[in-house]
């Protein structure tokens, strides 16, 4: 019998199980493609984040106070008043600085951003998506779906699933600086393309045409609030699909690099590790 060869220890492949995923989140990939490092520490190392950004703050603050409003109005309970609502902002502030500090601009304040919030709910409550007739079937809904055989399952949360008229609408709220444009519109495309997959089977069952959409608010003095659908076209499903296995490949092999921007290193809670990263 012929025996191989062995590899010293110290070149044997390592088997880094860190870097197995039981299951992927749009999250976890788009933070990978914006930088790779970032990544690691969120997700491989969930190192201690020197400061949350208070725009990611006032973004799910924000969104908690418009679940709150829509578990309302889907058990028929008496529909909640501003102030309940500012106050729902003010509880989820509280909770995310016990986590960390929360990292204000120069030009921001706790209050200036309390008072965007408010204007933005106000925006939101008096709209057609807060007052519309459509039956409201689920809210911070999970799901998780197959990708591809060969990678671990996407899991999710949709914001809100609506019917109405044979048409179940997949929402997902977004706040943002300025309305979107048609090109944000596309590069964002990918998280609601996927998050369709996970609610065809719904579709299905109740017979229902499935419909994507993000409702963006913008964080104005006077705020605008759109709603803007993103079309299920097969062949971007299946670029999305190669793109979650490129990614998922690089994860794996575990070699991550700093990918420096100005955009991604502004509100990036990793900027300390970052500096005395050497691997
Ligand atoms: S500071 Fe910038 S380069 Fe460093 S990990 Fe964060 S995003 Fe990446």
């Amino acid at each position: 019998m012929i025996s191989l060869p062995q590899l010293p220890a110290s070149q044997a492949p390592v088997q880094d199980h860190s870097l197995y995923r039981d299951h992927l989140s749009y999250s976890e990939i788009s933070t990978f493609q914006r930088c790779s490092l970032q990544w690691w520490y969120r997700y491989v190392e969930k190192a201690e984040p020197d400061f949350i950004s208070a725009a990611l703050v006032l973004g799910s603050a924000t969104h908690a106070a418009i679940e709150h409003y829509l578990q309302c109005k889907m058990a028929a309970l008496p529909t909640p008043s501003m102030d309940a609502l500012d106050q729902i902002v003010q509880d989820r502030w509280k909770r995310e600085a016990d986590y960390a500090p929360i990292r204000l601009s120069k030009t921001q304040s706790k209050q200036a951003l309390f008072d965007t919030a408010h204007r933005m709910l106000e925006a939101f409550t008096s709209s057609e998506f807060a007052q519309g007739d459509a039956d409201v079937i689920g809210l911070e809904e999970s799901f998780e779906t197959m990708i591809d055989h060969d990678l671990p399952n996407l899991k999710g949360v949709v914001d809100l699933l609506t019917f109405a008229d044979g048409v179940l609408t997949v929402t997902d709220f977004k706040t943002a600086r300025s309305m979107w444009t048609t090109d944000t519109l596309n590069e964002k495309s990918d998280q609601l393309t996927l998050y369709g997959q996970g609610c065809q089977s719904i579709a299905d069952e109740l017979d229902a045409e499935l419909k994507l959409r993000f409702v963006v608010i913008t964080k104005h003095k006077s705020p605008q609030i759109k709603a803007m659908e993103v079309s299920i076209d097969n062949d971007r499903v299946k670029r999305t699909r190669t793109v979650i296995r490129q990614v998922y490949r690089l994860m794996r092999a575990g070699v991550v690099v700093p990918s420096p921007s100005a955009m991604n290193c502004s509100s990036c809670p990793y900027q300390s590790r970052c500096q005395s990263w050497h691997r």
